[in-house]
């Protein structure tokens, strides 16, 4: 219910449509339950071919009998015509409350429009921000199409399921009410009748519902997986046909696949039960009231007449009430997406900001790692384990290793893309954790293993969100980045697309854009994670000189596996499962024989340098 009450505080930006709305409904209802004692003469000069006489109430004109007052003035008016005619000015009575009726439906469905559409449009919105506000940690135990699925499905439902019958919600319980107020003023033993017999109907209907919104959770759970699986399977397409997985994965999709149907048949067959036992209930309920009514109306109780618009105001209540209950099962149904949009947008953020952070705008001492260790979620040992590290501002760093010894970690925690467990990271002697997050980010810049483009130019995956920079910088830094020569030879230059994901671009192509990004940036830290991996040899030489011109004089923490940066380095730190065995010169670790001496060895055989 708590998700509920949030949906309508989403509602409260549309007060104005919303309350056309109402209205709209409100007439709609008035119309509707008008129109039923207008009927009643037209029973009348049916069943007995005259209407009876007017009789002028004997008290002065009050409210309460304001009814009594209403049917003289009808009848007196329809008293000195001929039957025909009295007929005919009937039958336009009823048409034109019955086209006002629809008309005010139609109002209640045009002003509810922006008030649904702008509902599901703010969702989006707030599910997108989120998204790229949660932290890097977030993504790393979550399905891709699990979280397509809250933007795409989920959404959709809560629009089909909760917001279409909302509408409903609000317009079917006034339809109920002013029938049963007619009802109550023609028979109120009769009403008691069918009121009881609707209470037990709605109880055995609501007690089926309870199920739905679990079931639905689990169905849009199921889909989750089953786009997550399809996804995957499209971005890795090459190797699933170079291994010849196509069984393996077709065995596992199939799995999850039936799983799928299994549990849609049983939310299916669950909801599809609402319609056809109301209606069976319905008419079980008209068949006993029939029975009850017609000894009322042979007794002399009631008029026949009365008793056949009694009848028909229940038929006003029976739809309404089973569009109620529908309302309800779907509103139950929707539920279950709402939820699962609540959770991303209410899950607790895992980086939290400080009130009051101290402005930071350049780098002027340096960082200090005290005591660093890192766990990932759920991981059973310490990516980073009791590091302590000094960059001197100005300095390189390089960070060596074998593969997942923790650089890219070591990496990642000084961007802050994950908070440490345990010790701290100081810029100029601030904790990282007590800056303004944006100013931290815009202090540096970071490339990394796999350059990410996104589906745009390549002068837009170069600026990338950097403000306005001139044609003249891009080209600077696509240059610096030796990435000007292969871009021109594209169709249309900077102005050419990248692909999805840039995979119309090679990987050292890719690279080397991420490069002129961040070189762009002209930022105060440079953070590079193997930036030059994908790069053939020739191109890497030419990026190298490139890059450590853009180092000198700079902060850069740089991982990388050529002999010639690291030998360049100021500082060299090296890391064995997480932690740092050695730091220091070239020619210090060279001399120590230690980790360094053997990395290198290594390397050299297998690097020209
Ligand atoms: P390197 O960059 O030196 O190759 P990483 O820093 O990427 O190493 O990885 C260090 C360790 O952390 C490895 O054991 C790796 O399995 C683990 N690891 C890396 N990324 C994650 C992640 N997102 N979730 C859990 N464990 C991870
Ligand atoms: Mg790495």
């Amino acid at each position: 219910m708590g998700s509920f009450l949030r949906l309508v505080t989403l509602l409260k930006n549309y007060k104005l449509p919303l309350a056309l709305h109402m209205m709209s409904n409100l007439l709609m209802a008035l119309f509707t339950v008008f129109s039923l004692p207008a009927i009643i003469p037209f029973f009348q000069l049916f069943l007995n071919q005259e209407l009876s006489q007017p009789v002028r109430p004997e008290e002065p004109f009050a409210f309460s009998n304001a009814d009594e007052y209403l049917k003289f003035h009808f009848l007196s008016w329809l008293d000195g015509m001929e039957q025909a005619e009295a007929m005919l000015m009937m039958c336009f009575i009823i048409i034109a409350l019955f086209f006002l009726k629809n008309f005010f439906h139609y109002m209640a469905l045009f002003f509810l429009a922006p008030v649904r559409n702008g509902v599901v449009h703010d969702l989006r919105s707030m599910l997108f921000d989120r998204i790229l506000a949660m932290p890097v940690s977030y993504f790393d135990d979550k399905q891709k199409g699990d979280l397509m699925s809250r933007f795409s499905m989920d959404v959709m439902e809560v629009e089909n399921s909760i917001l279409k019958s909302l509408e409903k919600a609000v317009r079917e319980p006034l339809l109920v009410v002013g029938s049963l107020l007619f009802m109550l003023y023609i028979s109120p033993g009769l009403t008691l009748f069918v009121f009881i017999l609707i209470l037990v109907t709605a109880l055995i209907i609501g007690g089926i519902s309870q199920q739905l919104k679990k079931k639905s959770t689990i169905v849009q759970q199921t889909l989750g997986r089953l786009l997550s699986f399809v996804e995957e399977s499209i971005s890795g397409i090459k190797v699933v046909k170079a291994f010849r997985a196509e069984g393996f994965l077709q065995g596992r999709f199939r799995e999850v696949n039936k799983y799928y149907k299994y549990v849609l048949n049983r939310v299916l067959w669950r909801r599809d039960l609402s319609s056809p036992l109301s209606e069976f209930m319905g008419i079980t309920v008209v068949c006993m009231l029939f029975y009850v009514g017609a000894q009322s109306v042979f007794r002399g109780e009631i008029s026949s007449e009365a008793f056949l618009a009694f009848l028909l105001a229940f038929f006003y209540i029976i739809n309404p009430s089973k569009n109620f209950a529908n309302a309800y099962y779907s509103i139950q149904k929707g539920m279950a997406g709402l939820q699962r949009i609540e959770d991303l947008l209410l899950a607790p953020d895992h980086m939290p900001e400080k009130g009051n952070p101290a402005p930071f705008k350049e780098l002027k001492k340096g960082i200090r790692l005290e005591n660093v260790t890192f766990e990932y979620n759920g991981a059973e040992r310490a990516a980073i384990n009791n590091v302590s590290l000094e960059v001197k501002a100005g300095t390189t760093t390089a960070l060596v290793g074998r593969s997942g010894s923790g650089k890219s970690t070591l990496a990642d925690l000084v961007a802050r893309f994950y908070d440490v467990s345990s010790g701290r990271i100081l810029m100029d002697g601030v904790d990282v954790r007590d800056l303004k997050l944006s100013d931290l980010r815009k202090m540096m810049a970071v490339v990394s293993q796999e350059p990410v483009l996104f589906n745009d130019t390549i002068k837009n995956n170069i600026i990338f969100g950097y403000g306005e920079a001139s044609m003249e910088a891009v080209e600077r830094a696509a240059k610096m980045a030796n990435a000007h020569d292969f871009i021109m030879e594209t169709s249309d230059g900077y102005e050419s697309g990248v692909g999805d994901r840039g995979n119309l671009l090679s990987g050292g192509q890719k690279q080397r854009i991420a490069l002129a990004r961040a070189i762009l940036r002209d930022p105060p830290l440079l953070i590079l994670d193997e930036a030059t991996s994908a790069l053939d040899s020739e191109s890497e030489k030419l990026v190298q000189k490139a890059l450590e011109e853009v180092m000198r004089g700079r902060t850069s923490i740089v991982v990388a596996h050529r002999l010639s940066t690291i030998k360049n380095a100021d500082q060299i730190a090296v890391l064995s499962e997480g932690e740092l065995v050695e730091a220091g010169s070239h020619n210090e670790l060279m001399d120590k024989r230690g980790e360094y001496y053997k990395f290198i060895n290594l390397q050299s055989l297998s690097d020209s340098d």
